[in-house]
């Protein structure tokens, strides 16, 4: 796959964390040399990791670039080409996850940061990606909501460990996190059959489940 084939959401070469100093206080984070009310985000009132660098650099593949990411997620945008996905009536929009599909129940309930996907580039995806084809679950869901960020907790002063799951209901740690990636509840998720045809059931159950 070439760049310009690439997901828009996919991290490049050149692209790094690049913002002013953070500044832990009794109210939250905020950069040095403003106030942290003028530089979060007015919706889900945390303070998102700005990001510099030009976009042009080589894709790296499974990880997301977090300000388009971000994008994406909140404005469910198609995750290659950031337009609009196709809606299928009554089954909702299409996600494309890294998992195994064998080992759910259905319908299911999922968290990740991974934006939509419209049909067109579903199909391109798993054409193109012999890892994705190992192990995906193509999703259809009807429900999505944001429910919190990944990012970097400040505890004692400082940054504390790896990333972190912070929802916007936790409001005593929500202050205190560099917000990073949006995270997405997919809910009542239902594999799409087109996708899985192995998930359809077969002809011969479909007989014996006549009454
Ligand atoms: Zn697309």
């Amino acid at each position: 796959m070439n760049s310009v084939q690439a997901p828009a959401v996919a991290l490049r070469e050149g692209r790094f964390p690049d913002h002013p100093t953070i500044v832990v206080t009794d109210t939250g984070l905020q950069y040095e040399g403003g106030h942290r009310n003028e530089q979060i985000d007015p919706d889900f009132r945390v303070l998102w990791e700005l990001w510099g660098g030009a976009g042009g650099g080589i894709p790296l593949y499974g990880e997301f670039d977090p300000e388009v990411q971000r994008e994406a997620a909140d404005r469910l945008l198609c995750a290659y080409c950031l337009k609009r996905p196709d809606r299928v009536p009554g089954e909702g929009m299409l996600w494309l996850l890294r998992a195994d599909a064998a080992e759910r129940s259905w319908p299911a309930d999922i968290e990740t940061t991974t934006p939509p996907i419209c049909r067109l580039h579903a199909e391109l995806a798993l054409q193109r990606c012999a890892t994705l084809r190992r192990g995906y679950l193509a999703v259809r869901v009807r429900e999505v909501e944001r429910v919190g960020v990944l990012g970097t907790l400040f505890t004692d002063g400082g940054p504390n460990g790896p990333d972190e799951l912070v929802r916007f209901t936790e409001a005593d740690r929500l202050p205190y996190v560099l917000a990073r990636y949006m995270v997405l509840a997919l809910r009542g998720a239902t594999p799409d059959l087109t996708l899985h045809p192995d998930l359809a059931p077969s002809p011969d159950r479909l007989l014996l489940e006549v009454p």
